[in-house]
């Protein structure tokens, strides 16, 4: 299908089935189709008409809005949410006023410089108030265009966004440029939907490669994941028999702040140098026990214990920060989750 036969066959579909009597459809003016396409941003249509209406039955141009209390127009906003648009829209409102003496620029570069306007919403009312021809890449139009040509990659990703930007353009016609930014957002609204594409009367479905694919809701691709990176650590379970299993206490900064933990090094190798110096002794039964995984939100943590049993007493230890784990003291100190797993097991406890 080329570009042309594209956009003859979504307007020929919107001049059938398209929405045509919505509010911001009537007296279209910039100020009314800029209303509704920052408050159409994230809601759905059924939910912004009563406050479409409202909005402008209180502020009905640009001056009225500019002079308006930012209280004033937030009340109107309640309910909506994602304020910012609404603080934006009141910012905006006074720049139209102040700089461009209340009358919007003509062009979608000079649009978008106003705040709160990205480059879809400044092309949508271009096009659409202004009659210029001009692209929008709104989230309807990324799912119609992402299916119909099977676009992979992620949009949030600039090389993905600039070639759709690139698809948008093209297929824009020169000809009925309020009509066919109108009818992409139908058809990305009611057709192209989310979940539940209803290709079975799309007028697009016979050259669509997302369709003919087999999984159209595939597209558009999803934020990859990210893979979390993986470290490890070797955790000493000094044990002295009688007196317990020695533990210290963490920073209050970092992971399990402020938890008491085992001493840790970061190799097997580390590990005797490490003990004599926590405890003036050397000599020790070494026993590896079986390493195992602990995941935080950004990283997963390969632990190894290895469970050292001094053969007798050791030197005075006398940091604060150093504690004797036994029996008297269970409940008195807060353990990270791994530590808590490892003491259980020593002295053959279930958590
Ligand atoms: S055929 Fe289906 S997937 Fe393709 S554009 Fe139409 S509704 Fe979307």
């Amino acid at each position: 299908m080329n570009h042309s036969a594209f956009s003859d066959t979504v307007l020929a579909w919107y001049e059938q089935h398209g929405r045509k009597h919505l509010p911001w459809q009537q007296d279209i003016t910039p100020y009314r189709v800029w209303v509704s396409e920052i408050m159409l941003q994230q809601t759905q249509v059924a939910t912004v008409i009563p406050y479409y209406e409202r909005f402008m039955t209180s502020f009905p141009d640009v001056h009225s809005l500019a002079a308006a209390s930012q209280d004033d127009v937030l009340h109107h906003w309640t309910g909506l949410g994602y304020y910012a648009r609404g603080r934006n829209l009141h910012k905006c409102a006074q720049t139209v006023v102040n700089d461009h003496k209340g009358e919007f620029p003509r062009s979608v570069e000079g649009l978008a410089a106003l705040p709160g306007i990205g480059r879809s919403t400044a092309g949508a009312i271009a096009s659409i108030s202004m009659g210029i021809r001009a692209p929008i890449l709104d989230g309807n139009v990324k799912r119609v265009l992402t299916r119909f040509y099977a676009v992979s990659g992620w949009p949030g990703t600039k090389s993905t966004e600039n070639a759709l930007w690139d698809i948008a353009s093209k297929l824009t016609p020169d000809h009925s440029h309020q009509q066919y930014t109108q009818a992409m957002m139908d058809l990305g609204a009611t057709l192209c939907t989310r979940s539940k594409p209803a290709c079975g009367i799309c007028p697009l479905q016979p050259d669509c490669d997302g369709f003919a694919e087999g999984n159209p809701t595939q597209y558009p691709n999803s934020k990859p994941k990210k893979e979390k990176p993986v470290k490890t650590t070797v955790m000493l379970i000094i044990e002295q028999t009688g007196k317990g299993i020695l533990l210290r206490q963490r920073p209050q900064t970092g992971i399990w702040g402020g938890l008491w933990s085992f001493p840790e090094v970061e190799t097997i190798n580390d590990a005797l140098p490490l003990l004599q110096r926590e405890v003036g002794h050397e000599h020790a039964n070494v026993e590896q026990l079986g390493s195992f995984r602990h995941t935080f939100s950004h990283y997963h943590l390969d632990i190894t214990p290895i469970h050292l049993t001094l053969n007798r007493l050791p030197t005075l230890v006398q940091e604060d920060s150093v504690h004797w784990y036994n029996n008297d003291s269970k409940s008195a100190i807060g353990l990270a989750a791994p530590v808590k797993k490892l003491l259980n097991l020593i002295t053959r406890e279930q958590p």
